[in-house]
């Protein structure tokens, strides 16, 4: 009961979030977005702003990509629509080891694009960072920045968006973020290793494979009982719909009870 409160208040939040975000970004506030939202752009990055989400990704996890990120809440959306319309609001993942060959040569690639020349590469760059094309989608003041296109730049920036939601609409949930966001990338390599986090108690599973079913991050490995945690998204749905409270949030490891069914490293 505890965590499927937690989530409604998650979505809550997310949708609040997202709301305000838009307002900012249509009234041309786009300065604001930088007290509360990660970017690519490091000349407008406030490092406060970036200090402590990394310090929160370290201590929860990907609690950013979950509630404040407002293109990982439009692919929310998109999978909602997808469960509603298509799966009759039935939970249908499955797991999906993360490719982490394309996350890291993307994230290379984008940073090597930054520090290139600016007023072509980085341009590009942006259109790969989601709080830059987000507001290059909506803004109507000052948004159509992308100066590299003009008005060209954000149609392109349009056609990734859609893109991008297009693909959690068929069914493949956070696949950008876990295969394609720099940002999303960056944030994995420190929610792998945050202090709390979610955990199969393998003593109380058994084995439904209902929270498999509900992990848009696609994430979760009925056969070892794993959460591969770079790519958890923190959105509490898998411990929302477990029917036996198999899933903790904890600062611990629960490792399962025949040793030979342990995971190789
Ligand atoms: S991975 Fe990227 S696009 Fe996805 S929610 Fe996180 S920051 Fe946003
Ligand atoms: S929903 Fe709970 S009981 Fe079912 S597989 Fe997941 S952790 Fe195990
Ligand atoms: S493991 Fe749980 S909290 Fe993490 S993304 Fe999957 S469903 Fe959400």
């Amino acid at each position: 009961m505890m965590m499927k409160k937690i989530r409604v208040i998650r979505i809550a939040l997310s949708v609040a979030v997202l709301l305000v975000t838009a307002m900012l970004v249509w009234q041309g506030h786009n300065e604001t977005l930088a007290h509360y939202q990660l970017t690519l752009n490091l000349s407008s990055m406030v490092l406060g702003v970036l200090i402590t989400w990394l310090i929160v990704t370290l201590l929860v996890g990907r609690v950013y990509c979950s509630s404040v990120c407002p293109v990982g809440t439009l692919q929310d959306i998109a999978a909602w629509l997808d469960k509603r319309l298509r799966h009759g609001g039935k939970g249908h993942y499955h797991f999906v080891f993360s490719n982490n060959r394309i996350r890291y040569i993307t994230l290379l690639l984008v940073a090597v694009a930054m520090t290139a020349d600016q007023r072509y590469t980085g341009h590009v760059a942006r259109l790969l960072d989601p709080s830059q094309l987000f507001s290059d989608c909506l803004g109507v003041h000052g948004s159509f920045t992308a100066p590299l296109f003009g008005f060209l730049g954000a149609g392109i920036a349009l056609v990734i968006l859609l893109g991008i939601l297009w693909i959690a609409y068929r069914g493949e949930g956070r696949s950008f973020c876990n295969t394609i966001c720099p940002v999303g990338t960056v944030l994995g390599f420190l929610s792998r290793a945050s202090l709390y986090h979610f955990d199969i108690d393998t003593d109380l599973c058994t084995g439904c494979n209902q929270c498999v079913q509900e992990c848009k991050a696609q994430c979760i490995n009925p056969n070892d009982h794993t959460i591969d945690l770079s790519c958890c998204v923190m959105c509490v749905n898998c411990a929302a719909s477990c029917p036996n409270r198999a899933i903790k949030f904890t600062n611990t490891r629960k490792r399962l009870s025949t040793p030979l069914m342990q995971p190789t490293p």
